[in-house]
């Protein structure tokens, strides 16, 4: 079985290799932590259960240790060592991060590889113990057109999968309506946990500064891996996760920014359009869409043109 230190051994070549973390230092009382921990596994895991050397369970153990309330763990987060693949330079949100690595040949192959990693991501504790999936991302790898939101909700993160609520169902229907099937495009968010809620309470809220500073990586590699023509950014928390605080939403909808050469165009969150379900604010959000597909250089019909107008 896992001894205290193989687990601490495990886990911190597991951040050293795919986190970009040069050193973990415990405190004693983390030390401590970690030894009662393994040995309350041990007491509690049946001999047959036991296997020497698994890396699911060291990380797991060693994980759970160090962010047991009285593990002080220090991250060290200089990045090992710069690499060729890494270039994320734009969004102010993600200056100050370092690089993940994007490994794979093919589009799809780069994000499994980074869903994997996202998939054990421990970098915001608080969100980790509330969550129950990472919802990484869903959609075409080699898709033309990506939506980015904001984070998952509840059911995103029960079903592990981005815009699956009432939101993610009008999402659907705008996608529909350009003429395109959900499967074809590629959607995101900039945070990939659900935002914790105190208990009892419902709903959704904003993911924090340091939230989106810490996850936008995920999201900044999975466009680097699809290459898409253009972005949507749905609503003010998706444009400041990929450029910054540099606006309202209602200033800055309807006209082409860029993420880095890539065309985005900032629009309402579906969910804007759930609170205000008039014709003007729809036509708003379709004629945002309509200038997406202008520069997809997607067939537009007369119909499709007329969307939400006044008969
Ligand atoms: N809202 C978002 O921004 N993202 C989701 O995945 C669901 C709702």
């Amino acid at each position: 079985m896992t001894e205290p230190l193989e687990a601490l051994r495990g886990y911190v070549h597991f951040l050293r290799e795919h986190e970009g973390v040069r050193q973990v230092r415990l405190s004693h009382a983390a030390q401590q932590g970690l030894a009662r921990l393994v040995a309350k596994v041990k007491a509690t895991t049946p001999e047959s259960g036991r296997r020497s050397g698994d890396g699911a369970s060291v990380a797991a153990i060693a994980r759970r240790a160090t962010e047991s309330p009285d593990a002080a763990a220090v991250y060290d987060r200089r990045p090992l060592k710069p690499s060729s693949t890494d270039t994320f330079a734009g969004p102010a949100t993600a200056t100050t991060k370092p690089p993940l690595e994007i490994i794979g040949s093919t589009k799809a192959e780069k994000l499994r590889h980074l869903a994997e990693r996202a998939s054990v991501c421990v970098k915001c504790p608080h969100l980790v113990a509330r969550r129950h999936t990472v919802v990484f991302g869903v959609g075409n790898p080699e898709a033309k057109l990506m939506f980015v939101g904001e984070a998952p909700g509840q059911e995103e993160d029960l079903q592990g999968e981005p815009f699956v609520g009432r939101a993610g169902q009008l999402l659907t229907k705008m996608i529909i309506a350009m003429g395109l099937k959900r499967e074809q495009v590629y959607i995101a968010n900039i945070v990939k946990c659900r935002p914790d809620m105190p208990p009892g309470a419902s709903g959704n809220r904003k993911p924090t500064k340091q939230e989106m500073e810490t996850c936008v990586p995920y999201l900044l590699a999975q466009i680097d891996a699809i290459q898409p023509s253009v972005i949507v950014a749905l609503g003010a928390t998706a444009v400041e996760g990929l450029l910054g605080p540099i606006g309202t939403i209602g200033s800055l909808r309807g006209k082409f920014l860029e993420y880095r050469g890539t065309p985005l165009m900032p629009t309402y969150h579906p969910s804007y359009l759930l609170r205000n379900q008039s014709n003007t604010e729809k036509r708003k959000v379709w004629e945002d869409l309509l200038k997406v597909m202008e520069r997809l250089e997607m067939p537009i019909s007369a119909k499709q043109r007329g969307f939400f107008l006044a008969k």
